[in-house]
C-alpha cells in the first residue's frame, strides 16, 4: 500500500501548473468532487487501451464493473484489453485471509488462457486496506511464469481520477519503459513509410495522453509516417506493451492534449534527456502547431521545410472541403462544457469553423489553460466552474446557445431541456483529431444542430393545442 509520503510525493508534480497555484500540490478533493472516479477508475483508464496486456482488477466485482471498456479507444489489432478480468473478491476471501492466493491464481489463469506479454494488476481499497501485499505477489508470479506483471496501486481512496493517472504513469515508468529497445525499422515496413524510400532521416517519437478515442489517431498517423516521425508509442491509445518498453528511446515526446500524465513526459526529460512539449490535434491550428513543434524540437532543417510544405497542402484541400459546412455553422454560438485543456483546443478548433464559443467550463483548467483560453476569447470571456444541470441550462438560456458541447453526463440535462448535445468525452462514437476529423466534427455539429426534431419536440403537444371538441373521450365518438 502507498504510503501518505509516496500519495504526497504524486500529488505535488513540479510539471502542473496546479502547483504554481497551491504549494502543496494539487487541493485535496472535496466532498463529491471524485464523482467523476476514484484513483482505481483514473490508473485502469489511463493504462486500458495497452491493446495486448491483460488488465486485472484486483478488488470486490464491483470495482470492475463500471470501468470495463467504458471508453472509445480503439486498437487496430490486440483486443485483450476488452476483456474485463478480476479476481472478484468476497467476504469470505477477506476473512480466511486468501486474497493474495487468489492473485496470484488469477495471474496464472491469465498467462494460461491468453498468453499475454505482459500481466497489470490494480490494485483497489479492499486488498489495500487488508493490506495484500501486490508487489510481492507481482513480484513471484513474474519469476514463477517469465512473464512481466506490473503492480498499479492505485486503491481508491488514495485520490481522485487524476491522481490515478499519475500513478499509472508512474508505474510505466519504473516497471515498463527502459527494459527494451527499438526494433531496427524492418524492411517490409519501407515501402510504407514514404520518407524512408524518400532518405529522409526517420525521427522516432512518442505521444503522451493519446487515447484514440473512436481511432481519430488514424487521421493523424498518416501524416506523421509521411514526414518520417516514427512514432515508438501512443501512452495510450492502440498501444502494446513492447512498445511502451522503448520510449526511452524517443527523441522527443508530446504531451497530448491532457496533462494527465505529464508525470511521464517530466521523467522521461530527468532520466533520458528527453525533450517534450504540449500539443493537441483538434482543429486545424492547432494540429498544424503541433507538427510545426515536433519539427522544431527535432531541429532539423529539412523537416520543417517538408513539414510546412504537408500543412500547406493539407489546409489548402481541408479549407475546401469545410467551406460548404462553414456556411451552415456559421455565427452559430457554442457552449462548451469540457475539463482542462480540451477547453482551449476545442475553441480553437469551433473558432475555425466560425462558430461563437459563448461560455466554456475550466473546472479542471490549469492558470495557463485559462490564459490561452483568454487569449483566444478575449478577456470577458464566461469561465464556468459549476456544472450542475441548472447553472449550465441557465448559460444555455442566457447567452442563446444553440448547441451544448460536453460530457456524456451532461447529455439528458440537455436532451431534456431540448437543447442539441453533442458529445466531446472519451465515450463518443466519432473522431475529430486531425485535419479530416475537422470534417467529422462539422457533419456531427450540423446534423445535431440541424436535426429536425428539435422543431418537433419544442412545438406545443398536439393535445394541448387540439381544440376540446376535437378530442375524441367516449367509446361512442371512437366507433
Ligand atoms: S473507490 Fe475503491 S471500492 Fe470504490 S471503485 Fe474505487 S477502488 Fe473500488
Amino acid at each position: 500500500m502507498k504510503s501518505t509520503k509516496d500519495i504526497a510525493v504524486l500529488l505535488d508534480e513540479p510539471a502542473c501548473e496546479h502547483n504554481k497555484k497551491e504549494k502543496s500540490g494539487c487541493a485535496k478533493p472535496k466532498p463529491g468532487a471524485s464523482a467523476g472516479g476514484c484513483a482505481f477508475d483514473g490508473a485502469q483508464i489511463a493504462l486500458l487501451p495497452i491493446a495486448d496486456v491483460a488488465h486485472i482488477v484486483h478488488g470486490p466485482i464491483a470495482c470492475a464493473g463500471s470501468s470495463w471498456d467504458n471508453r472509445g479507444t480503439r486498437s487496430s489489432g490486440a483486443t485483450l484489453y476488452r476483456i474485463g478480468m478480476t479476481t472478484d473478491l468476497t467476504e469470505q476471501d477477506i476473512v480466511m485471509g486468501r486474497a493474495e492466493k487468489r492473485l496470484f491464481h488469477a495471474i496464472k489463469q491469465a498467462i494460461d488462457t491468453y498468453a499475454p506479454p505482459a500481466v497489470f494488476i490494480y490494485n483497489t481499497c479492499v486488498p489495500a486496506l487488508i493490506g495484500d501485499d501486490i508487489n510481492a505477489v507481482c513480484k513471484s508470479a513474474q519469476e514463477r511464469w517469465g512473464v512481466p506483471v506490473v503492480p498499479i496501486d492505485s486503491a481508491g481512496f488514495y485520490g481522485t481520477k487524476n491522481l490515478g493517472n499519475r500513478i499509472a504513469g508512474d508505474a510505466m515508468v519504473n516497471h515498463v519503459i527502459g527494459t527494451r529497445d527499438p526494433d531496427p525499422l524492418p524492411e517490409a515496413d519501407r515501402s510504407n513509410f514514404p520518407a524512408v524510400s524518400a532518405n529522409f532521416k526517420v525521427h522516432d517519437v512518442n505521444l503522451v495522453g493519446e487515447y484514440n478515442i473512436a481511432g481519430e489517431f488514424w487521421h493523424v498517423l498518416p501524416l506523421l509516417d509521411e514526414l518520417g516521425l516514427r512514432i515508438l508509442c501512443t501512452l495510450s491509445g492502440d498501444a502494446r506493451f513492447r512498445e511502451v518498453q522503448t520510449m526511452h528511446k524517443a527523441e522527443v515526446n508530446m504531451m497530448v492534449c491532457s496533462k494527465a500524465m505529464v508525470n511521464v513526459a517530466r521523467k522521461l526529460n530527468q532520466q533520458y534527456g528527453t525533450p517534450w512539449f504540449e500539443g493537441s490535434f483538434y482543429g486545424i491550428t492547432d494540429t498544424s502547431q503541433s507538427l510545426r513543434d515536433f519539427a522544431k524540437a527535432l531541429k532539423d532543417d529539412d523537416l520543417t521545410a517538408r513539414t510546412e510544405a504537408l500543412i500547406l497542402r493539407e489546409e489548402t484541400q481541408i479549407r475546401t472541403e469545410l467551406e460548404p459546412w462553414k456556411e451552415r455553422l456559421k455565427g452559430k454560438r457554442v457552449l462548451l462544457f469540457t475539463g482542462g485543456v480540451k477547453s482551449w483546443s476545442v475553441i480553437s478548433a469551433l473558432q475555425d469553423l466560425g462558430m461563437v464559443v459563448v461560455a466554456t467550463g475550466t473546472k479542471k483548467s490549469t492558470e495557463e489553460d485559462k490564459a490561452r483560453i483568454r487569449e483566444l476569447m478575449g478577456e470577458d470571456t464566461v469561465m464556468i466552474d459549476d456544472g450542475s444541470p441548472k447553472a449550465l441550462l441557465k448559460i444555455v438560456h442566457d447567452y442563446k446557445a444553440d448547441i451544448l458541447i460536453a460530457g456524456g453526463r451532461n447529455m439528458y440535462t440537455a436532451l431534456k431541456a431540448k437543447v442539441p448535445f453533442l458529445d466531446i468525452n472519451q465515450e463518443r462514437e466519432f473522431g475529430y483529431e486531425g485535419y479530416r476529423g475537422m470534417l467529422e466534427l462539422v457533419r456531427q455539429l450540423a446534423l445535431t444542430i440541424e436535426s429536425p426534431v428539435w422543431e418537433a419536440v419544442r412545438a406545443p403537444a398536439p393535445w394541448k393545442v387540439k381544440p376540446q371538441s376535437a378530442v375524441r373521450t367516449t367509446p361512442e365518438e371512437y366507433a
